[in-house]
């Protein structure tokens, strides 16, 4: 399935290893060596054959084990020395996962890369709670932001354009930058009821959420969330739309009346 001296980036998804693609599944087992993230799930890990090398080479927040390039060269000198490369990433490796650098470098050395999708955080989380992203009508967008910042910067976002409150968001690596999220949505029209869900270890057995509103989004993440990786959602779809479905059968109501 792999070709020696060709990489493939692949989704581990996030966490639950049934998760996993059986396309994911079967590159694990044809690989020589795992580059893996500090994401990837120790059940997904566990999949991985005795005899492939694991080579941990995680960024976490605040604790980077390895630099890019360090990785990006990692990676293109195990295939140019014939390895068969899994670069593993937690979620969808096309996803804030840095993939551009690797397939860059894996390009401007002549090696083959390719991809296999990932089941991306915000599904995994959408699932946790039980509902749906998208609303027929009320919520026709869903955007995928990421608040990370280096240390001591601010949020670069443009939150005229993310307020739209027919919008989901899903900020990724968000859980820093709470306040100046909620700051700049309000800030910019969007309505502090808007209702809010942060999501931790989306899919795993230790997971769990905690549903609240957006000028509470900042006090929740302080008190809600362990140190876990976190998602926050915001959009009326994180309140499964009631509030504005009920507002839409008033209106219809009054109708009827009339
Ligand atoms: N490529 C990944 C995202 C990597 S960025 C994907 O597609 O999911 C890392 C961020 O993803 C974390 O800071 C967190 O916001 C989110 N994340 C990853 N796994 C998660 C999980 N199991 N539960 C909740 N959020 C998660």
């Amino acid at each position: 399935m792999i070709v020696p001296g060709e990489v493939w980036l692949v989704g581990a998804g996030p966490g639950d290893p049934y998760l996993l693609t059986r396309k994911a599944e079967r590159l694990l087992q044809a690989a020589t060596v795992v580059f893996y993230d500090a994401l990837v799930g120790p059940g997904v890990l566990a999949l991985i054959p005795t005899d492939v090398r694991l080579i941990p080479v995680g960024k976490r927040s605040g604790r980077h084990s390895k630099d890019q390039k360090t990785i990006d060269a990692l990676i293109v000198d195990a295939a140019l020395a014939g390895e068969s490369v899994v670069r593993l990433k937690g979620g969808d490796p096309a996803i804030f996962a840095r993939a551009s650098e690797e397939i860059e470098a894996c390009r401007a050395a002549g090696v083959r890369v390719r991809i296999c999708p990932g089941i991306t955080a915000a599904s995994a989380a959408a699932a946790d709670l039980g509902l749906s992203l998208t609303l027929r009508g009320l919520a026709r967008r869903l955007t995928f932001v990421t608040a990370h910042t280096k240390k001591g910067q601010t949020v670069a976002l443009d939150w005229e354009a993310l307020a739209d409150p027919q919008a989901t968001l899903a900020v990724y690596m968000g859980q820093a930058a709470a306040g100046e999220v909620a700051a700049g949505l309000i800030g910019a029209g969007l309505s502090p009821a808007t209702p809010v869900a942060l999501v931790e270890n989306a899919s795993l057995p230790d997971g769990g959420h905690f549903l609240t509103r957006l000028d509470l989004l900042p006090l929740a993440a302080r008190t809600a969330l362990g140190d876990g990786p976190a998602l926050i959602l915001i959009g009326e779809a994180l309140g499964g739309g009631r509030a504005n479905v009920s507002a839409v059968e008033a209106e219809l109501h009054a109708g009827e009346v009339e």
